[in-house]
């Protein structure tokens, strides 16, 4: 296979562009390769999956930073020989330790009063980029991430194979060790977290070596998650209980999916509603005609009335985007814009005369050059 290109190179974008650049760009080659309209065309095919891709990295401004960064290896852990990708190898940026040593060192970033309290795992986040389609119908996706789980060589006790927990000698598994205090009142006693325990009671004199006493470890895990119908570009949603697992039995956290919708080349969203523009020419304008107009759900007939004037909008009731929440679809609204010819035959120009001769209108003037410059800077 060809080497990967840049992918400015593929949306023909600078490093600097802003993110509207971006997404302009992409709606660009997306209108000229989409399949939709090169029905076939295995090439084009393979252009649109490049732009969708390219897109994909550079409308995260993550991702964006980090192929900045580090190229395509930055971005894709399959990319290129070794290591080194920003998703390579265990203990990543974002890893939170405390979260899996807090079970273990109760003592330090103390969350609970009680060590042994069950906690909630913490979330995890996500990003997933779809088509437009997808976010209008809904869609399942398969999310790489990675998350804390409970270690499989200790089975969770944190102790190494054949070894288990024992009662904390220090405090005899109370967690609290009695001090005395003499002050001018006389001896005063009070409590203190063990330090030997960090307040569990418990300690592993063998922890095990997979997880180093803790219990739970970072894994990579594959999950299916369900998009739901009518989501918009920038929305985010839970996947319940998909993200770390919890301390001391506790629930696991939630996998936070924060959802980027690639622009369509041809459908704008605005809320529920979409809009499109259709071209007619003047004649299909003025006589009317049988259209074909592309909705989400495939084209639909529409006869378009005789006498249609430029910019009119129609609505197709139900074409739209379904309410994400509740029942209910939005609407397809479609703009008509009426394409005046830019060149014509002697023969057109004849024909044009003779009409408007027909409908009483006095013969147009010839334009003369605009050397006034009324339109505007002459160009030199
Ligand atoms: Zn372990
Ligand atoms: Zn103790």
């Amino acid at each position: 296979m060809a080497e990967k290109r840049d992918y400015y190179e593929v949306l023909g974008v600078d490093r600097n562009a802003t993110e509207d650049e971006i997404k302009k760009a992409y709606r660009q080659i997306a209108k000229k390769y989409h399949p939709d309209l090169n029905p076939g065309d295995k090439e084009a095919e393979a252009k649109f999956k490049e732009a969708n891709e390219a897109y994909e990295v550079l409308s995260d401004s993550d991702k964006k930073a980090k192929y900045d960064r580090f190229g395509h290896a930055g971005v894709d852990p399959s990319y290129g020989a070794g290591q080194g990708g920003a998703y390579g190898g265990f203990g990543g940026m974002d890893f939170d330790l405390g979260d899996i040593f807090s079970s273990f060192f109760g003592g330090f970033g103390q969350r609970s009063a009680n060590p042994n309290a069950p906690q909630r795992g913490s979330d995890v986040h996500a990003t997933v980029t779809i088509s437009f389609e997808e976010a209008a119908k809904g869609c399942k996706k398969t999310v790489n991430i990675e998350r804390i789980e409970v270690c499989d060589t200790c089975s969770g006790s944190g102790a190494a194979p054949g070894t288990s927990a024992q009662t904390c000698p220090e405090c005899n598994g109370s967690g609290q060790i009695r001090v005395q205090q003499r002050t001018f009142l006389g001896v005063i006693s009070t409590t203190r977290t063990c330090s030997k325990c960090g307040g569990r009671g418990t300690f592993i004199p063998n922890p095990c070596s997979t997880c180093r006493g803790a219990g739970r470890v970072r894994k990579p895990a594959t999950v299916e998650v369900d998009i739901p119908a009518g989501i918009d570009d920038r929305e985010a949603f839970p996947s319940r209980g998909n993200g770390n697992k919890g301390i001391n039995g506790g629930p696991a956290g939630d996998l936070i999916i924060n959802v980027h919708v690639r622009p369509h080349p041809f459908f704008e969203r605005d809320g529920y509603n979409i809009w499109c523009e259709v071209t007619v020419s003047f004649v299909q304008a003025a006589l009317g005609d049988m259209l074909q107009v592309p909705t989400l759900d495939g084209k639909v007939k529409f006869p378009l009335p005789p006498g249609t004037q430029p910019g009119k909008v129609i609505q197709l009731k139900g074409k739209g985007i379904p309410y994400k929440n509740s029942r209910g679809v939005g609407d397809q609204l479609v703009r008509f814009i009426v394409e005046v010819p830019r060149k014509l035959t002697q023969k057109q120009k004849d024909i044009l005369l003779q009409f408007n001769e027909e409908m009483g209108n006095k013969p147009p003037e010839k334009p003369e050059e605009d050397k006034k410059g009324f339109f505007g800077k002459k160009k030199k």
